[in-house]
């Protein structure tokens, strides 16, 4: 058996402590050892946002769905310039301002929620819709 002097014995613990520091080091650096995990109350980072009732419940029971009233693939590029010269939108931003209680709204006959017309440009008409012509129905 061979005999180990004092000064190879601490070299050997020298090495092996400086091969157990490098191969930590390196293990961490490749994720190889996984931090404790968050315990705090935050949310992580790509967590949903918490919602809360008043965006999960559906705005109103008798709110209508939405329509689309934006084909214009049934007019004339004539017809589609007037739109656009009233700055027709689909969704109105003026508040108590939409087609549907302007007076030159014509409602559809069969769904007065669905796409009906208007007396001063073709195409079909958004109820919720506006343009600057919008003039107030009258009661
Ligand atoms: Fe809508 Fe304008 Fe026609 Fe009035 S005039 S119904 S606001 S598109």
């Amino acid at each position: 058996m061979k005999k180990i002097d004092r000064k190879d014995f601490l070299r050997n613990a020298l090495a092996l402590a400086g091969v157990t520091l490098v191969g930590s080091s390196i293990l961490s650096a490749c994720g190889g050892e996984q931090p404790a995990q968050n315990t705090t109350t935050a949310p992580a980072e790509n967590a949903p946002a918490e919602t809360t009732p008043a965006e999960t419940a559906p705005a109103t029971e008798t709110a209508p769905a939405a329509v689309d009233c934006t084909d214009l693939s049934g007019l004339s590029d004539a017809d589609k310039k007037g739109r656009e010269n009233l700055a027709y939108v689909d969704q109105s931003t003026e508040a108590e301002k939409n087609c549907s209680n302007c007076r030159f709204w014509q409602p559809n006959a069969s769904d007065p929620n669905a796409c009906g017309g208007c007396q001063l440009m073709k195409g079909p008409i958004n109820p919720q819709g506006y343009c600057k012509s919008w003039f107030k129905k009258d009661a």
